[in-house]
């Protein structure tokens, strides 16, 4: 059997963890591989912002959560050249772009649609086979030509530490992405997910992705 709308968290548990995130740092709750009746149920929290990975599957569930105008949704997954449009047309934020290339078809065809997403650049701040990302030196090379396109929104850096860094250089990594946000006059760093997300908000996130710790192990 499986419980729809199930989440961690009560609401007033839901409360406490919003209270110990400081001012100035947003919550993402990652939905992916969950139900809507849970987005549902956590929005009734008082949750607006949800992420998904996926684009097919995230077209079913906001179609049935379509009466809550209010949600934002986020694209954190890895994006394909080919979802470029559906992604642009369904979601306001988008965390996971990864190349100058895909930036600028995302840009393209946000003129196309009339849309202006907001954009984060995924940087790859240390060698990880299993993610994707700008290298520094390529992000620092095309950064002229990223400034000048149009219909982009852009306002920050996200990063993934691959999985086997202990906590001392996880902390690292996430400064240095804050650093680099900085450099590049970026507002917003978004980093720290269900297992580090503290660690992240103490080197500068402004927005923490949390996906298991709100609404328990995925069903996919
Ligand atoms: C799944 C996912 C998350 C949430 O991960 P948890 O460990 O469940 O909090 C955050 N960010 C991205 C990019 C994800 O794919």
């Amino acid at each position: 059997m499986t419980l729809f709308g199930l989440i961690l968290l009560c609401s007033n548990e839901f409360k406490t963890l919003k209270d110990s995130i400081p001012l100035g740092v947003n919550l993402l709750a990652v939905s992916k591989g969950h139900h809507q009746d849970s987005i549902r149920k956590l929005s009734s929290y008082g949750q607006l912002d949800f992420g998904e990975s996926r684009l097919q599957d995230a077209i079913p569930k906001k179609k049935d959560l379509n009466d809550l105008k209010q949600l934002r949704w986020h694209f954190v997954g890895t994006l394909q050249k080919n979802k470029v449009r559906g992604v642009i047309k369904e979601f306001d934020f988008i965390h996971s772009v990864s190349s100058f290339s895909l930036l600028e078809r995302i840009s393209r065809i946000s003129q196309e649609e009339q849309k202006t997403p907001n954009i984060f650049l995924q940087v790859k701040l240390k060698d990880d086979p299993n993610k994707g990302g700008f290298i520094k030196q390529d992000l620092l090379k095309s950064w002229p030509q990223i400034i000048s396109l149009n219909n982009i929104n852009l306002i920050g850096l996200m990063t993934i530490p691959p999985i086997a860094l202990d906590s001392y250089q996880r902390k690292n990594l996430f400064s240095e992405c804050r650093n680099f946000a900085n450099h590049l006059e970026l507002k917003d760093c978004s980093m720290g997910m269900s297992n580090d997300w503290q660690e992240a908000i103490k080197e500068g996130a402004t927005w923490i992705r949390l996906g298991s710790l709100l609404f328990g192990k995925r069903q996919t």
